[in-house]
């Protein structure tokens, strides 16, 4: 709710703070049990720092992140550690995430045994039910990382996520470094996972495609601010964003003889040190007004389930 993320700009010898970046600037959504949210954006969007806060390894400057009804960001210390269990996250790179030096095994249980879960026979036996589980063999419990592909590292990076049976994983471009074949295999393999585990996943990606083969909900990122959100079909089927509307067409994957306009992105993201004001997607938006400029569209609600942040909808019979 209302979360916001500034960081200071320091400069000079004193390091003054001479201004700030706002990598997060008044995002708030909501995320089913059960569901897979999917956060698409441009890289530096912010997607990865919302995704950390989530994880409460990131304060943030403002806002709340509730969880059950009950307020993350006004939890600390025992509480806090015992809620930490209850949010995992999956890397982009499994093979930076994981410890080279560790079997495999041990990286799986690892987190058992420094949670005080289990005893470290208990531990092993869980390993071996995980990895089969993720579909790799209790055989590999005793290799090395560099011992596996890409695809079996993910599996592994899975696998130590789910061993503290948490509610929530947060997974950063989790299959962006993989070729696409394996991409499938992993997507299918966490959706899976996630009819077994009761699981919610926050699924943050740059690929347009991979969000929407894994998520019930989407939601469009610029420059910090959430700026559209809905029902994946609704959103790809029927996107109310200029910049969703343009990050679509410009898709590889933009269905075939889909009757969309090709609109293909003009100019660079702004820096978020010195964002626009008024609407963020103003500089390169083909429909942009007057009032694009000064004044800061709110998320609405047009259709059920979908909400756009856009100016062309206040006018009447308005659209992109
Ligand atoms: Fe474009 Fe204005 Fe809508 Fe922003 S508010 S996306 S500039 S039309
Ligand atoms: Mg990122």
């Amino acid at each position: 709710k209302g979360i916001k993320k500034y960081f200071p700009i320091h400069a000079g010898l004193l390091r003054r703070t001479v201004g700030q970046v706002k990598a997060i600037d008044d995002v708030s959504f909501t995320l089913g049990q059960g569901e897979t949210l999917g956060i698409v954006g441009e890289s530096g969007c912010g997607k990865s720092t919302l995704g950390r806060m989530i994880m409460r390894v990131m304060d943030p400057t403002e806002g709340q992140i509730m969880f059950e009804n009950q307020d993350l960001t006004a939890m600390k210390g025992k509480a806090l550690r015992g809620n930490r269990r209850n949010f995992q996250m999956v890397f982009q790179d499994p093979y930076a995430s994981l410890n080279v030096k560790m079997r495999i095994g041990q990286i799986i249980a690892e987190p058992l045994m420094v949670n005080g879960v289990m005893t470290g026979a208990q531990a092993r036996a869980e390993a071996a039910r995980l990895i089969t589980r993720v579909g790799l063999r209790e055989t590999d419990l005793t290799r090395f990382p560099h011992e596996f592909s890409g695809g079996q590292r993910q599996r592994v990076g899975i696998a130590r996520a789910l061993a503290l049976n948490p509610k929530l994983i947060v997974a950063d471009e989790a299959v962006s470094a993989l070729d696409v074949s394996i991409q499938a295999q992993i997507l299918n393999l966490m959706m899976d996972l996630k009819k077994d585990y009761n699981l919610s996943y926050m699924f943050i990606s740059h690929n347009l495609a991979v969000v929407r083969h894994i998520s019930d909900r989407v939601g469009v990122m610029y420059l910090g601010q959430l700026v559209e959100i809905g029902e994946k079909e609704s959103l790809y089927r029927h996107p109310l964003h200029p910049y969703t509307q343009a990050l679509l067409s410009a898709s590889p994957n933009a269905k075939r003889g889909a009757r969309r306009e090709k609109m293909i992105l003009q100019g660079e993201v702004p820096s978020p040190a010195n964002p626009p004001k008024g609407c963020p997607f103003h500089t390169r938006c083909p429909h942009v007004m007057d009032v694009c400029r000064s004044i800061r569209p709110a998320l609405v609600e047009l259709q059920p389930g979908h909400a756009a942040a856009c100016h062309l909808y206040e006018q009447p019979g308005g659209h992109a």
